[in-house]
């Protein structure tokens, strides 16, 4: 298990990557997990940590997953604009003009001259040298009762379009695509905690799932940890362990939470998949007797690692 949470192994198959990365920060005492927003996307780096052998980028998922399952608890951390392209969470929000959507766009103050109503920039009261309304030649002063700030509006320098609104853009940090309201994706982000409960449950099948890999290791076994195995029907199936040793084949389960879903879906692997030794331990505190009843599963209790670990071992020494 040391092994290979270290990542000395190949990454395990996907579908119970969640589990693996959940062990892993039980393993380690982690027990919550903050998200760090930056350019190339959410990232846990607490979990990261841990598990060396998963990408970076999975990890969003695989927390989401089993905060989806009952798992991990989530709770909002923040929104985010992110890109629609790249699905970067880091965009720097700009004005551009309505118009022509251009970004070169400036304030500017608005002046009229009050006796013909003529209205411009202060620059355009200027175009002779001397302060002038453009319309009727009046000369002006500063201090002229005539002559006033009206305001302020923006300008466009590429299209000279004047308004009062501009629009707001975002410019994706990471690939810098333009983004608008309508294209840009508004995330929320969470951070996790492991319950208690989920602590406890994973903290019993982890000695137990160590103490199997051993006695498989030393007999010759080379093992996957959250492997899967193709079944009779080409379904893809997912373990705790896969341990071969030549052509036989052990795989390894554990029950959690002892729902129907659950136990069908041990059953219906035990029914495809060709295993010559298919391993069920309970560390549910549901009712699991149904599983004892299946052919071809050698089914264990662990809800006490101890009396466990004594039962496996006479197992083991018969039929391995
Ligand atoms: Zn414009
Ligand atoms: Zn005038
Ligand atoms: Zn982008």
């Amino acid at each position: 298990m040391e092994e290979e949470l270290k990542g000395l192994t190949k990454p395990p198959a996907g579908n119970s990557l969640h589990l693996k990365l959940l062990r892993a920060l039980i393993v380690r005492g982690t027990t919550t997990l903050r998200p760090t927003i930056t350019k190339k996307g959410i990232r846990y780096y607490k979990a990261e940590r841990r598990v060396k052998n998963i990408p970076p980028k999975e990890i969003p998922k695989l927390l989401e997953r089993l905060s989806r399952e009952g798992k991990i608890k989530a709770e909002l951390f923040d929104r985010v604009i992110a890109c629609s392209e790249c699905g970067c969470p880091k965009v720097t929000p700009k004005f551009a003009c309505p118009k022509c959507g251009s970004e070169a766009i400036e304030t500017i103050e608005l002046y009229e001259h009050i006796t013909c109503g003529y209205m411009d920039s202060k620059e355009a009261f200027l175009t002779t040298g001397t302060l002038t309304c453009p319309k009727c030649g009046t000369e002006l002063s500063e201090d002229d009762p005539k002559f006033n700030m009206i305001g302020t509006c923006y300008q466009c320098n590429d299209c000279g379009n004047r308004f009062e609104k501009p629009e707001t853009v975002f410019i994706c940090q990471n690939c810098k695509k333009k983004l608008t309201f309508s294209n840009a994706k508004y995330l929320k982000i969470y951070s996790y905690t492991i319950p208690e409960q989920t602590v406890r449950e994973f903290g019993k099948e982890i000695p137990i799932l160590e103490f199997i890999q051993e006695k498989l290791n030393k007999k010759g076994f080379v093992i996957h940890c959250d492997g899967e195995v193709e079944g009779i029907s080409g379904l893809m199936h997912p373990f705790s362990i896969v341990a071969r040793k030549d052509d036989f084949l052990v795989v390894v389960d554990v029950v959690s939470s002892a729902t129907k879903d659950e136990m069908l879906a041990i059953i219906g692997k035990r029914a495809d998949v060709p295993a010559d030794k298919f391993i069920v331990i309970s560390v549910a505190n549901g009712p699991t007797k149904i599983l004892r009843r299946i052919k071809g599963i050698d089914f264990f209790n662990g809800s006490d690692v101890t009396k466990f670990k004594k039962r496996f071992k006479k197992y083991f020494q018969q039929h391995f």
